[in-house]
């Protein structure tokens, strides 16, 4: 799509505007009440400094600044009155400093020519050197596509552009992908479906708007804490709150209805709540009528959903079902938001989509207060999948099999058409070529498969089958590791760069400090290796600045539009929404004001979706339902959280949550078994979930990894594994494994 485009001219949403003593905070123009210009820090009389930032954590995204020392070292952290958090951090954020000087930070590249050998300290040219010479051995004998790279959504929306042109100008592989593929994939497609944009719909500023919040599958207080406020605003101007999720997290024990349903059973219950919305005439057609395409098979698809049926499928009341329905639908304004709890699953499209029905048929969706919102896990996890990292795309969220958004990356990377690699396959999948010698070397950088993918058996044999493996790190997380050479690069307070927070608002991280003696940005390490592969003259980016000038451009037309965004403009203002077409935009924080998608019709094109069992099998041997989540004090794979003493301190270790009637006592050892492995975790006994349901947090390494449990089935579309449920079975054990 380009920028003449009339069709696409015609359907950019006009402007929101908030009026800020309505609704701060996030008003329209995010203004950081507390920024400070980066022309402007200054030392106190101490010799501090403090740097305006945001936390490296999750798609909240809340600002902070950096206390520097006088000797340029990172030492603290001081609340920012950002408009995204107004001086709130949660335990994360707090100690997210602490990695920066942490003693296990890697300060020099370690290389073994075998994974027998031990690691050893080597030169930059060494490592680097190696890589280069074992991936041109591996190209030259098994063609570009036999070595992959692997990026993440935790790094600066510059880096994963650098990792998307990397893989296909110096690589020239067809093989990329990234940890954004464990994370918000589900949501995406979605969204790209319905919608033609991948984007939460709504500011978090509109939730203080509503008359009534739906939460599935998140657990807000513990996975993006400092997003409570807004509920809690919501709330005291009496917004009702329902939450869907197989657990009695903090969050749905203060809602008005905590739906529990059984795990993997999400589109049969939204199903059913919009089967009641239309034979309760709760439905606004005349906004169907106006902006939708699909409606007649929806309706068709969930009339074969009657509460009694949802009901026995999910394991919840129909009278629930139905109470959903009408305070939802009866709302005034009424706001959905869900994450991984309805995403992570062989059927997390159709899940989404499901709710996505649900808002659009109310016509609850593009105003003030009401629509549809996406919860990011990772820091950058909507950033990292809009600029080129992810297997089937290219820059400005192109798809890499249209020829004409394929012609216009070409252009603008001086490269010819026919050099420009087709789509490659997604993270799982490619662990599983490794495992057939399909894919015989990776890099890897900012990612932790070894704790984060699902069979962690089947990630061990296709890593450890692979001839070749490097990876970039800060701290020798389980997967670097396992690596021939591991790279010591910079943490986020070392460089500058961007992300996208989950409203898709672009918020700009600044150095805080100078990297240790021995380490280096991914930004040099990239560049680096392209100019040893000859490929240097794409990729002469002196720091973030210039890729991101490049990305602007990149990006310019698309619907994911940056090139309004400047770094002065975003130290300025505190964040900018995109789309954002010119310099004089404002950005976009709220879609489909006008009713307009970014379809070429401009309509939202409704999707049937058909409920269909989890991909693990219920059997008498196996029938219970394991579900995976996180706690407050940990992130992700734990590489960042588990080396941070009051984080640790906070939460040690992982542990099973079982429901009383099966009759342990707290503390006991439980053994999870499912059809992958079994581990032994210390019980956790309470009423808070299903008694056919067992959760563990999945921070931690084997043998306490509940992705050692957990299945490898991936949604056909999205390609995102199903860890919200597999099937299992508990049994008494003599002691827990640690
Ligand atoms: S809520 Fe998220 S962004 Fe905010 S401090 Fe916590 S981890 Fe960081």
């Amino acid at each position: 799509m380009t920028a003449t485009d009339p069709a696409k001219a015609a359907s950019r949403p006009v402007p929101v505007s908030i009026d800020p003593s309505i609704a701060p905070p996030g008003t329209r123009n995010f203004r950081d009440a507390g920024g400070i210009p980066a022309d402007q820090w200054h030392a106190d009389q101490n010799g501090e400094t403090l740097v305006p930032t945001h936390c490296c954590f999750c798609g909240v995204q809340c600002g902070m600044y950096l206390r520097v020392d006088k000797g340029g070292k990172v030492f603290g952290v001081e609340p920012r009155n950002h408009d995204i958090n107004r001086m709130r951090l949660c335990p994360k954020g707090i100690n997210a400093y602490q990695q920066v000087n942490h003693p296990d930070r890697l300060t020099a590249p370690l290389m073994r020519r075998s994974r027998d050998e031990e690691f050893k300290e080597c030169s930059w040219d060494e490592a680097l050197d190696f890589t280069v010479s074992e991936i041109r051995r591996i190209q030259e004998a098994h063609g570009n596509d036999a070595f992959g790279l692997l990026g993440g959504a935790s790094l600066f929306s510059e880096k994963t552009y650098l990792v998307g042109k990397f893989a296909r100008v110096a690589l020239k592989t067809k093989h990329v992908d990234y940890n954004g593929r464990l994370c918000m994939v589900s949501a995406a497609g979605a969204n790209k479906l319905a919608f033609g944009i991948d984007r939460a719909g709504n500011p978090f500023s509109d939730i203080l708007l509503t008359d009534c919040l739906l939460i599935a599958g998140s657990n807000v207080g513990e996975c993006f804490p400092v997003m409570t406020q807004y509920l809690w605003g919501a709330r005291d101007r009496g917004a009702s709150l329902i939450v869907v999720d197989p657990r009695e997290t903090a969050i749905a024990r203060t809602a008005d209805i905590h739906v529990a349903l059984k795990p993997g059973t999400d589109s049969a219950f939204f199903n059913a709540v919009l089967n009641v919305v239309i034979a309760e005439g709760l439905t606004d057609e005349a906004y169907i009528a106006a902006h939708t395409t699909g409606w007649d098979e929806v309706k068709k698809t969930v009339a074969e959903y009657p509460p009694s049926r949802s009901a026995e499928i999910c394991g919840v009341p129909a009278s629930q079902i139905v109470q959903v329905a009408r305070v939802f639908a009866g709302a005034g304004k009424a706001m959905a938001w869900h994450a991984r709890g309805i995403e992570h699953h062989s059927q997390g499209v159709e899940n989404c989509l499901s709710v996505i029905n649900l808002c659009v048929a109310t016509g609850h969706i593009g105003k003030p207060g009401a629509g549809y919102g996406t919860i990011t896990g990772q820091g950058n996890g909507q950033g990292g999948r809009e600029h080129g990292q992810k297997s089937d795309m290219l820059p400005g969220g192109r798809s890499i099999t249209n020829p004409e958004h394929r012609k216009q990356i070409c252009q603008i990377w001086g490269i010819e058409e026919s050099e420009l690699p087709t789509a490659g396959t997604s993270m799982m999948e490619m662990v599983w070529q490794m495992q057939r010698k399909e894919i015989r070397g990776l890099i890897g950088i900012c990612n932790n498969p070894f704790v984060s993918l699902p069979n962690y058996a089947v990630v061990k044999d296709g890593y450890d089958t692979a001839e070749f493996h490097a990876q970039f790190d800060f701290f020798l997380s389980e997967t670097a590791a396992n690596a021939h050479v591991v790279f010591p690069v910079t943490t986020w307070a070392e460089d500058e760069g961007v992300m996208a927070n989950a409203e898709a608002r672009v918020v700009k991280h600044n150095k805080a400090q100078e990297p240790p003696a021995g380490v280096r940005t991914d930004t040099w390490v990239i560049c680096e290796l392209a100019r040893r592969l000859g490929a240097g003259k794409h990729f002469d980016f002196p720091g973030s600045r210039e890729v991101f000038e490049e990305l602007r451009v990149a990006s310019a037309g698309t619907v994911n539009d940056y090139y309004g965004i400047t770094y002065d403009r975003l130290d300025e203002t505190g964040g900018i929404a995109w789309p954002c077409p010119s310099t004089e935009h404002p950005g976009t924080p709220r879609l489909f004001e006008d009713g307009r998608t970014y379809h070429p019709d401009g309509k939202i094109h409704m999707q049937v979706v058909e409920w269909h069992l989890p991909m693990d099998a219920y059997t008498e041997e196996f029938p219970l339902s394991l579900t995976t989540g996180r706690t407050v004090a940990h992130f992700l794979s734990g590489n960042q959280t588990r080396r941070l003493g009051a984080l640790v301190e906070q939460t040690p270790r992982p542990w099973v949550e079982v429901h009383p009637s099966h009759g342990f006592r707290n503390g006991e050892p439980v053994r999870v078994v499912t059809r992958r492995g079994s581990e032994v975790f210390p019980a956790l006994v309470t009423e808070a979930i299903r008694p056919d349901t067992v959760f563990i947090p999945y921070h931690w390494p084997v043998p306490t990894s509940a992705n050692a449990l957990t299945i490898d089935a991936l949604d056909p579309r999205s390609k995102i594994p199903e860890y919200k449920v597999c099937a299992a079975r508990i049994e008494a054990a003599e002691r827990v494994d640690e």
